[in-house]
């Protein structure tokens, strides 16, 4: 087996040793590594990802992790700003955290772990006049340090977090906005999270539910940097064997399912709120503890599989292209579970920092969406589903003149004229 993988043993909420596999997904390279060609080879190796419950505390998560060096260097992460409906999104939720949580105090000093390009924080600092500091591992810190964002370039855990307080003091906010699934110790990270927080003090956690991945089949999810896919249920124990409180619980629209999740030191100023049981009841009641509830989503990714290759097999038999639209790590994670590696000849996407690069492991080129008339593909297959009527909207042109789009999701569907 490769250094580069390290199974997990242990629960990385409970840390019980009583895993069970109930998902299993082809082996994949790292998911978002779109190289120049003369480095292209590295995305040649490919790791295990099956997805197992925890029997004890009832925790999705993957079979094992990537040494996070070999994705997060290098890493080509949309910078978030790039993305308006995000940035929109983001406002309301510093506004909330601020209107709701700052109990009057002056200087506020709020820290973000996972801060990308500083999109957040930059709200907090420059419209609500709070302190702030940002931890971001990959090169979009540089990004954040330019624009005047005040941010460490490193992974947030324990040592870090002691570091900060030394130099910084206390915090009256932290926040986590899809990172949390991302971290190889939980227990390090949130351990970092309290000894950060004042005693007033709130994280709040947001990240990609799994009982949204389940009921809406949202596998791009299902890759080497979600090692945890959540629910409310693993999360309420955990935090309180770590000497916190989750006190809301918001069902958010981000990515087609998300939680927002309001924590603080046990003890702290806030009542906790209905919505917690509320949440874990409903997790209940859909089967959230249920061995088998991937089931259906085996079912799924077995039945769009055939779909697909029925529509494009004939296609490429005749000697015509299929093109796929998007690059994000989703796109690898279709690529493998519907076996499509071969299949696509081109990949076309918007952002100018991919173009021109190769795609992990298959090496398929990236061109930009001004190529698509000369290359003229049969079919383009979106690859990016949550922004299927843009990119649809965006190419009415290739449409009228014959082209066909294909949708994976919500439902298989060709969309032509
Ligand atoms: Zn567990």
């Amino acid at each position: 087996m490769s250094s580069n993988f390290v199974p997990v043993k242990n629960c990385k909420l409970c840390r019980s040793k009583n895993l069970k596999k109930v998902l299993g997904l082809p082996k994949l390279p790292i998911g978002d590594k779109y190289l120049p060609k003369d480095q292209a080879q590295m995305t040649k190796e490919v790791f295990e990802l099956d997805i197992m419950m925890c029997q004890d505390c009832y925790h999705y998560q993957n079979n094992g992790f990537v040494n996070p060096d070999l994705i997060y260097d290098f890493y080509l992460s949309r910078p978030a700003a790039t993305n308006p409906k995000l940035a929109e999104a983001f406002k309301e939720y510093a506004n909330y955290l601020v209107k709701n949580f700052s109990n009057n105090k002056k200087d506020l000093f709020a820290v973000e772990a996972g801060s990308n390009n500083g999109i957040f924080i930059n709200y907090m600092q420059k419209n609500l006049n709070i302190r702030v500091l940002g931890v971001e591992p990959s090169n979009l810190a540089k990004q954040a340090v330019k624009n005047q964002i005040n941010t460490l370039n490193t992974y947030f855990n324990l040592e870090v977090a002691k570091k900060i307080k030394e130099e910084n003091g206390q915090a009256d906010f932290f926040i986590a906005n899809h990172t949390f699934s991302n971290i190889v110790d939980n227990n390090d990270f949130v351990q970092g999270v309290k000894l950060l927080l004042k005693d007033d003090g709130v994280f709040s956690m947001q990240t990609h539910y799994h009982k949204a991945v389940i009921e809406k089949n949202l596998i791009e999810n299902f890759t080497h940097e979600h090692l945890s896919g959540f629910h409310v249920k693993p999360l309420k124990s955990f935090f309180e064997r770590n000497g916190m409180e989750l006190f809301d619980v918001k069902v958010v629209p981000a990515k087609s399912g998300s939680i927002r999740c309001f924590v603080q030191k046990k003890g702290g100023p806030n009542k906790i709120l209905k919505s917690v049981q509320n949440v874990i009841a409903d997790e209940d009641s859909f089967g959230m503890s249920k061995i088998d509830r991937h089931e259906s989503v085996k079912k799924f990714i077995e039945q769009r599989k055939k779909q697909l290759h029925d529509y494009i097999d004939p296609i490429i038999k005749k000697g015509k292209k299929i093109a796929g639209y998007g690059t994000s790590i989703g796109a690898t994670t279709f690529s493998f579970n519907y076996n499509l590696g071969s299949s696509i000849d081109f990949l076309i996407d918007d952002d100018e920092f991919r173009q021109g690069l190769l795609s992990p492991f298959f090496h398929i080129p990236v061109v930009s969406p001004k190529a698509i008339e000369e290359k003229n593909p049969d079919s383009i297959l979106i690859l990016a589903p949550l922004y299927a009527d843009n990119i649809i909207d965006q190419n009415k042109n290739y449409i009228s003149k014959g082209g066909k789009f294909i949708k994976i999701w919500p439902e298989f569907e060709i969309i032509k004229n």
